[in-house]
C-alpha cells in the first residue's frame, strides 16, 4: 500500500521516513530528539539574533524534530512545516493569511470546528464564504475565479466524499487563490496534497499522527517559503505553540504512523465490506468499497483507503443503542487513535444536515475479528 522506494531519486519510502526523519545525527547524539522544556536559550556572543533565543518565536529542538518528520512525510523540507498547539490553532493561522474582505470557498461537508471558525469570521465581516460540494470539481475550479482561498477536506468528515485534488490543484496553479487541504483523515501515508498542486496542507496531529489520543497538536506544511514564514510568524504572534511534551509524544506517534495506518486501513476495508452485507446497515461509506461513487478516483488519489468509515442504521435511537452496546469499540468522539472509536455525528452541534442514524467509525489496530464480533453483536442488540 505504501509507495515503493523511488530509486531514481533515492528518496526513502514513507515508511522509512517515519523512522529516520528528524533524528539527531553525529557521534554521541541521542537517537531520539530530546524533550526540551525550555522557553529561553542562552545568547551567543553576538547577543540577540545570533541564535535561538525564545521558543515562542524561535522554536525548540523538540518542535523542529516533529516538523522535520511531518515535513518529510508531506514531501516538503523541514522549514516549510510549522507545528501548533492543536489542529484548530494551525487552521486559525491559515485563515490569518487572508487580507480583510477575502473570499473563501469551503466544502459543504466540513470539520465542524472549521465551519464554526469560518462562520464566525464571516459574521464579523472579516471574509465572505461560499460553499462547494466536496465532489464538484467544476464547482471548485469555478470558485478559483472568485476566491482568495479554497479550503478542501478529502476524504470528507463524515461522509467520506472526495475532491479531485489533481484536477483542482492543476487549475489552481493558474490562479492566485491559495489551495489548502486538510489532510487529517487521509494522513500523508495515503495522500500527499502538495504533490497534486496544493499550496498548504494542514493536520490535526491530535489524530493519526499522534495516534494515541493523548495529546493535542497541529501542523501546517506550505509549498512556498514566504507562506511558510507567514504561518511561523503567526504562531509567534498568537502564541499557539505546541507543548513540549505534546510535540515529543506526537513525534513518538509519527514513528509508527505508516504501520498503524496500513493496519487500520486494511481492517477498515474488511469491516466496510462486512457492514455493507449486514441486513441492519442501510448504507456504508468508505472509499475502498466498489459501491463508493468515487471509488475509481480513490484508487488513484489514495495509497490505501484509510481507517475512517461511516454507516447508517435505521434511526437515531438505533444508532445510539449501537454505540452504547459496543465493548471493544469506544463510544467517544475523535479519531485516529490505536483504539477504535464510534459516534453518532448528527448528535453534534452543526451536524444536523447528516442522516440521523449515521455513525462514524474510526478503526484502530485491534484484531479485526474482535472488532467485527463486537459490531455484529451490538448491531443485533441495538436492532432487537
Ligand atoms: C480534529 C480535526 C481538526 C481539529 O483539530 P484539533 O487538533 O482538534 O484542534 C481539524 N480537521 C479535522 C479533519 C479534524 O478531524
Amino acid at each position: 500500500m505504501i509507495a515503493a522506494m523511488d530509486h531514481a531519486s533515492a528518496q526513502p519510502t514513507l515508511r522509512t521516513r517515519c523512522i529516520t526523519a528528524g533524528r539527531p545525527r553525529g557521534a554521541g547524539a541521542p537517537l531520539n530528539a530530546p524533550l526540551v522544556p525550555a522557553s529561553n536559550f542562552a545568547y551567543a556572543d553576538g547577543g540577540p539574533g545570533a541564535t535561538r533565543a525564545y521558543s515562542r518565536e524561535d522554536g525548540t529542538p523538540t518542535w523542529e524534530a516533529l516538523e522535520a518528520t511531518i515535513g518529510a512525510l508531506e514531501g516538503a523540507d523541514a522549514a516549510r512545516c510549522t507545528t501548533f498547539a492543536s489542529g484548530m490553532a494551525a487552521i486559525a493561522a491559515v485563515f490569518e493569511l487572508l487580507d480583510a474582505g477575502a473570499r473563501v470557498a469551503l466544502p459543504d461537508d466540513c470539520y465542524q470546528g472549521v465551519r464554526a471558525l469560518a462562520d464566525e469570521g464571516a459574521s464579523k465581516g472579516r471574509w465572505s464564504l461560499e460553499f462547494v460540494r466536496v465532489d464538484d470539481t467544476d464547482g471548485w475550479t469555478g470558485a478559483l475565479e472568485r476566491c482568495d482561498m479554497l479550503w478542501i477536506e478529502s476524504p470528507s468528515n463524515p461522509l467520506l466524499a472526495l475532491s479531485d485534488l489533481a484536477a483542482i490543484g492543476t487549475a489552481a496553479q493558474r490562479h492566485d487563490a491559495l489551495l489548502v487541504v486538510d489532510n487529517t483523515f487521509a494522513t500523508p501515508i495515503a495522500q500527499r496534497p502538495l504533490e497534486r498542486g496544493a499550496d498548504v496542507v494542514v493536520h490535526s496531529a491530535t489524530k493519526f499522527i499522534g495516534g494515541h489520543s493523548d495529546l493535542l497538536c497541529g501542523a501546517t506544511i506550505a509549498r512556498d517559503g514566504g507562506v511558510a514564514d507567514a504561518l511561523r510568524h503567526t504562531r509567534g504572534r498568537s502564541g499557539a505553540t505546541p507543548g513540549a511534551l505534546e510535540a515529543f509524544l506526537a513525534l513518538r506517534g509519527a514513528r509508527t504512523l505508516a504501520l498503524r495506518v496500513e493496519a487500520a486501513s486494511q481492517a477498515a476495508l474488511e469491516l466496510a465490506h462486512r457492514l455493507e452485507a449486514h441486513a441492519a446497515v442501510a448504507r456504508v461509506r468508505h472509499p475502498g468499497l466498489p459501491s463508493h461513487p468515487q471509488h475509481a478516483l480513490a484508487a488513484v488519489q489514495l495509497d490505501g483507503f484509510g481507517a475512517m468509515l461511516s454507516f447508517d442504521v435505521v434511526d437515531a435511537r438505533a444508532a445510539d443503542a449501537l454505540c452504547a452496546a459496543l465493548e471493544v469499540v469506544h463510544h467517544a468522539t475523535s479519531l485516529g487513535g490505536v483504539e477504535s472509536t464510534i459516534e453518532r455525528r448528527a448528535a453534534l452541534a452543526g451536524q444536523a444536515h447528516l442522516p440521523a442514524g449515521l455513525v462514524r467509525l474510526s478503526v484502530g489496530i485491534e484484531d479485526v475479528e474482535d472488532l467485527w464480533s463486537d459490531l455484529d453483536r451490538a448491531l443485533a442488540r441495538a436492532l432487537a
